[in-house]
């Protein structure tokens, strides 16, 4: 058997007849080039084996679907704080309203003018002192001693805030 004809088989990927196996075996260990390219043919046939397992893109579409899943979820567990802290910062300006809903238009007129202009007042004070806290503290407080003079800062006007709306209550009622 010669070069040539082991050479077509190996090409076209062509299986060995058996009669021709012992005599191309035996040909592989003479010639480098039909050696090499029956490597190159079992290369090929191991990247096949290794190809994506039955399934894969199924499990991929379904894996992908359950991310949007969670990721859908997640945009609306969003939401619904949004919608609930809305909720909240509304209700905190309505509270001081609900009892004046049985009283007269003007008495309505009068308790939302105080409570707006408390809110006025409290967001003018609050930036007329950030603005001196900023001015002083830029030059030489450490951001740390910042970050806590603001959570104290903060901690006050919150509970200013309680005590000025427990005090609105008893005037409208
Ligand atoms: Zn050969």
């Amino acid at each position: 058997m010669d070069h040539q004809h082991f050479e077509e088989y190996l090409l076209n990927d062509t299986p060995i007849p058996r009669e021709e196996q012992s005599a191309f075996d035996a040909h592989l260990k003479v010639c480098s080039s039909c050696a090499a390219l029956a490597e190159v043919n079992r290369s090929l046939k191991h990247v096949v084996m290794a190809a994506p397992a039955a399934g894969f893109a199924t499990r991929f579409q379904v894996r992908l679907a359950a991310q949007r899943k969670v990721q859908k979820r997640r945009h609306l567990f969003g939401l619904l704080i949004l919608l609930l802290s809305g909720i909240a910062v509304g209700g905190w300006y309505a509270l001081p309203f609900i009892p004046t809903i049985f009283l007269s238009p003007a008495d309505l007129l009068t308790a939302w003018a105080q409570t707006l202009s408390a809110t006025i007042l409290l967001i003018e004070t609050l930036l007329n002192a950030a603005n001196v806290i900023g001015r002083v503290a830029v030059g030489f407080i450490s951001p740390q001693f910042f970050a806590l003079a603001l959570g104290t800062l903060s901690l006050f006007i919150f509970g200013w805030m309680i005590s000025l709306q427990k005090a609105s209550l008893p005037q409208t009622i």
